[in-house]
């Protein structure tokens, strides 16, 4: 199989992941059309190790970017919007269409490098490539749409609008899901006519720089997408940074707030998608094998690392029994295993203190009462190079209670607490009983209930007899501290433009004067 056209990631080097001679070696930085290394002297010099979560080994090293770095990647940026901006939306379109082309094509190369950067099964990381591409081709669509109005007005006189880009827009990005966070970001900017400067997670660099040679092959100006590497000195300077306009932010909630004092400082445009702690309302009228199926979903894709999960799985009592045999039956099923083999349904956490972390509220959640009806402790598999890999058992956890610290707080793994209920009334008001909101769902075949569910709940994006579907065509994003802003459909253009009115006198002022 041939496996790698990217200039970036060689095909040597990828054989060599499933060998365990894994070891990245080309500069991680992209600035005005080109991979480079970081800039001599600048800043700090802290080095960032990248580990393969599967194997425990060390597969790359970076250099954090610094001020200059910065400095360098905004002027880049600047420098490519003014060209940029004043496209068309359709010659802009016709770069984002053949870029989505070259990323369908490079589907295979950038899905198995994402698996082994986060850990996550190679059927999931080509699925997470689908909606990135998914995306680019969308705003390409968008591209070409992008319109003011005119207001008639007395006398003949009338205004219109001017739907204009922001300007240099920085978008920073969680670990989960890399590649599919930089195209979520960088299409509808780029479509909107900004240009942006992306920093990815310091734990996952590799495939944001693919996407910056991809947008260069795909006939986009240098300096358009830049990728700058490091972790929060790195984000502070980009967040601080007079030359940028927009910031829009992929990440935890403490870090949200921290982003949204430094915007404050210059009055940046923000959008933040932060993390949840979602409800999913399971009723016993439901389809029981859906409900089922909802549930693992909103559990245990990318080993339970998604924002949007359904961990706080609300069952009403009379068919509590079923569902919690079912699910526990399909949990103990999962294939654990190498991210990059077809049959692998969970891989590896990201990281060995994230592991830990999650291991952690599972010994708490005993401690404070709960049943521990399946897995959550460490999982090594037979494969000698995957020993020292973050792999864990994923977990259903039984007699959980709302006050519970696995219940409140956001475990970011293979964590189900599941929690009994009686009446409509009482579930919607234990599900809002939080300060995040990002999503929810909810399961019964009574369609009323459904609908009055969705309108209670208070909550960015609401599934109904389905969990964690995404579709580019819908906007996505958080209520309350699970932030603001959307990302996807044709609401992410409010947030990457700016509305100008134009008022065009066609006759003479009145002036009291
Ligand atoms: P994190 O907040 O630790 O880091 C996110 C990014 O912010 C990283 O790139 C990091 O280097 C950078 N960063 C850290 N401190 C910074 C600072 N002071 N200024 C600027 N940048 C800074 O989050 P994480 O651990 O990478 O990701 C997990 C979290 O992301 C979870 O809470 C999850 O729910 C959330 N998330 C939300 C969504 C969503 O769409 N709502 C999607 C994916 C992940």
């Amino acid at each position: 199989m041939e496996i790698v056209r990217s200039r970036l990631i060689p095909a040597s080097l990828l054989r060599a992941a499933s060998t365990g001679a894994f070891q990245l070696k080309e500069p991680l930085n992209y600035r005005h059309g080109s991979r480079l290394q970081p800039c001599a002297g600048d800043g700090d010099r802290r080095t960032e190790q990248i580990h393969e979560p599967a194997s425990g080994r060390v597969i790359c090293d970076f250099i954090c970017s610094g001020r200059q770095e910065i400095d360098l990647a905004v002027q880049s940026a600047k420098e490519a919007y003014t060209t940029w901006s004043r496209l068309s939306g359709l010659e802009r379109s016709r770069v984002l269409l053949e870029a989505a082309r070259l990323i369908r094509e490079q589907k295979e190369d950038i899905a198995i490098v994402e698996s082994i950067n986060t850990g996550k099964p190679i059927t999931e990381s080509r699925i997470d490539v689908d909606t990135a591409w998914q995306a680019v081709e969308y705003y390409a669509g968008v591209a070409g749409t992008l319109a003011g109005q005119h207001i008639q007005l007395s006398g003949g006189s009338f205004a219109y609008t001017r739907r204009e880009p922001l300007g240099v827009c920085v978008g920073i990005g969680a670990w989960n899901y890399p590649f599919q966070i930089a195209c979520w970001k960088s299409a509808p900017a780029l479509a909107c006519g900004n240009a942006m400067v992306f920093k990815p997670s310091p734990l996952t660099p590799l495939t944001a720089v693919m996407l910056a040679e991809i947008y260069s092959q795909a006939g986009a100006p240098k300096g358009l997408f830049n990728v700058v590497q490091g972790s929060v000195e790195t984000g502070n300077l980009l967040c601080a940074s007079k030359g940028v306009a927009k910031i829009s932010f992929t990440g935890s909630v403490p870090t949200g707030i921290k982003i949204m004092e430094a915007a404050a400082k210059t009055v940046k445009h923000l959008t933040l998608e932060l993390g949840g702690k979602s409800p999913l309302v399971i009723f016993s009228d439901c389809d029981l094998e859906n409900a089922v199926r909802g549930a693992m979903l909103a559990n245990f894709l990318s080993q339970g690392e998604v924002c949007s999960n359904g961990t706080r799985v609300f069952v009403q009592k009379d068919i509590l029994s079923q569902f919690l045999e079912k699910v526990v039956a399909r949990t103990k099923g999962i294939k654990l295993g190498d991210p990059l083999h077809k049959d692998t349904q969970m891989g590896a956490l990201i990281s060995k203190p994230h592991l830990d972390r999650v291991l952690s509220y599972v010994e708490q959640a005993k401690v404070q009462g709960a049943t521990v009806l399946c897995g959550g402790d460490v999982f090594v598999p037979d494969d000698p190079k995957l020993q020292d890999g973050y792999f864990m058992k994923p977990c259903v956890l039984g007699d959980c209670r709302d006050e519970m610290t696995c219940v409140a707080e956001e475990i970011f793994g293979p964590v189900m607490s599941v929690l009994p209920f009686d009446t409509e009334e009482e579930v919607v008001q234990r599900a809002n009983n939080t300060e995040l909101g990002l999503a929810a769902g909810v399961f019964t075949r009574d369609l009323t209930r459904a609908h009055r569910l969705a309108a209670a709940l208070e909550v960015g994006t609401c599934f109904i007899n389905n969990y964690n579907v995404t579709p580019i065509e819908m906007p996505f994003g958080g209520y309350k501290m699970s932030g603001f802003g959307k990302e996807n459909g044709i609401a992410a253009i409010e947030y990457y433009t700016q509305l100008k009115s134009v008022y065009v006198e066609m006759g003479d002022p009145e002036c009291p004067f």
